[in-house]
């Protein structure tokens, strides 16, 4: 069924870069031997699940949706999709995304630009645009992404899903292309709040392979949905008023958000302004690091180890012209960018500054759970745009304002549905903040509020 839809669909969404039918069916078969044998591997075991272009899978290809790693095939399994093969989970082909997860529209692949199953003539949202636009078009069961600085939660809001993005560490980063390592998470893409639960609990865990993956164990999260209280009694739902200053957001947007603050209230949950005073530089503090880190993550595509190589008289032409030919636009201008924050002269003034604010960004968070078990605040500043308009860099970097510091900090967070915007009926998000490794409480109050 899923085959079909993609089949009858897809040429209008072209949210899939690839999809091996006949690996997709073959895995069925075996799964149908499983049950009928009685010995599935999971409850799931059997369901398909969309991977973004960034997380290896073995024999699969994994481009980044870039011309560089074009004609790249994994040949192992990140930890991410080992474990969802563990528990039966079908990895079900490889979805569209901004060229190495840089970009909040997905407009930056090389190759396809998705359109947002809600309407085709607007953006789904990036950078994972093609997972988003998957599980809501009903493509897979649900999809992974991953989110370095909103790329779940962004696009989840303007398709209209959930996206969950883990505590730093919950899910090992092995077998996921390195953007901003300090940043990386992958995370789970669905429609509802149970099914991101799910998923947490099949890819969550130590992994040896990840030096920043955390020790503690994980699991139960499925069961904390479960058991999601029907009220917020004895909740106290923190609102950071930075995230509502005045002219931030869209009338459609500010509308569903604060309907969804009014549910919250009306649910029995105790409101409570905080402050996140640093959130002012978090954009510019996010664009200063994840560039940093961008650009030594991206040096080892140099034609030579890996994917496209384009021949040049000797080995630094060959370098030149093989990043020259295989690398976007957006991707050079953050290599660029990332480079000149990182060389001496400019290291102390930008990077290490960079570093100080991100501390105390983090350290806003810290307060601010002191006075509340959870934060509520808007994703996006408008709803998804339509192609082409947000031609500049710039502008778009700045949309990305509500969903930065999370990674910066380094805790969770989750972008459930909460309406639709009258104006142009597109779906608004909201969004959800909680401590590192208090993805149960987080989820059992996103299931709570949905
Ligand atoms: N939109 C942000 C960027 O372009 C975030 C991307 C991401 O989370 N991968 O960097």
């Amino acid at each position: 069924d899923y085959i079909a839809r993609v089949e009858k669909e897809d040429n209008v969404i072209k949210a899939f870069l690839k999809l091996d039918k006949e690996a997709v069916m073959l895995a069925a078969e075996e799964s149908d031997r499983r049950r009928a044998s009685g010995s599935p591997l999971s409850p799931y075991d059997g369901i398909p699940v969309g991977i973004k272009d960034c997380i290896v899978a073995e024999g699969e290809t994994c481009s980044c949706a870039s011309k560089i790693l074009e004609p790249v095939v994994s040949p192992y399994d990140s930890t991410a999709v080992a474990q969802l093969k563990a528990n039966g989970f079908i990895p079900f082909g490889r979805l569209n995304m901004d060229e190495f997860a840089m970009g909040s529209s997905c407009e930056n692949s090389a190759f396809q630009k998705t359109a947002n199953p809600r309407d085709p003539q607007r953006v789904p949202g990036g950078s994972s645009g093609g997972s988003a636009a998957c599980v809501a078009a009903s493509f897979a069961a649900a999809a992974l992404g991953s989110d370095t600085g909103g790329s779940i939660r962004q696009p989840a809001a303007f398709c209209g899903i959930v996206g969950l993005k883990p505590t730093y560490g919950r899910v090992s980063r092995s077998g996921l292309v390195a953007f901003a390592s300090s940043l990386d998470q992958i995370g789970p893409m669905t429609h509802d709040v149970e099914d991101a639960a799910i998923l947490l609990d099949a890819i969550a865990g130590h992994d040896p392979m990840d030096s920043t993956s955390l020790p503690d164990p994980a699991g139960g999260f499925a069961e904390a949905v479960r058991k999601a209280p029907e009220s917020f009694k004895g909740v106290k739902i923190g609102l950071p008023k930075e995230y509502f200053a005045e002219g931030g957001l869209s009338a459609g947007v500010e509308k569903a958000v604060r309907e969804s603050i009014e549910k919250a209230k009306s649910l029995g949950a105790e409101l409570v302004e905080v402050s996140l005073p640093h959130t002012k530089y978090a954009v510019a503090v996010y664009y200063i690091i994840a560039t940093a880190e961008a650009s030594a993550n991206l040096a080892r595509f140099d034609g030579m180890r890996y994917g496209k190589r384009v021949d040049g008289k000797d080995l630094v032409d060959t370098y030149f012209k093989s990043r020259g030919e295989g690398f976007g636009d957006e991707v050079k201008r953050r290599i660029l960018l990332g480079t000149y924050v990182l060389s001496s002269g400019y290291y102390d003034a930008y990077y290490l500054r960079a570093q100080k604010v991100r501390t105390l960004i983090r350290r806003d968070f810290e307060e601010a759970f002191k006075s509340c078990d959870v934060l509520l605040t808007p994703v996006t500043p408008t709803v998804a745009f339509k192609f082409g308009e947000k031609s500049d860099p710039l502008q778009m970097y700045l949309s990305d304002i509500f969903t930065i510091a999370l990674n910066l900090s380094g805790n969770c967070g989750i972008s459930v549905p909460a309406g639709t915007d009258a104006e142009t009926g597109m779906p608004v998000g909201v969004q959800l903040l909680a401590p590192a490794m208090a993805e149960a409480r987080l989820l059992s109050a996103a299931q709570t509020l949905t």
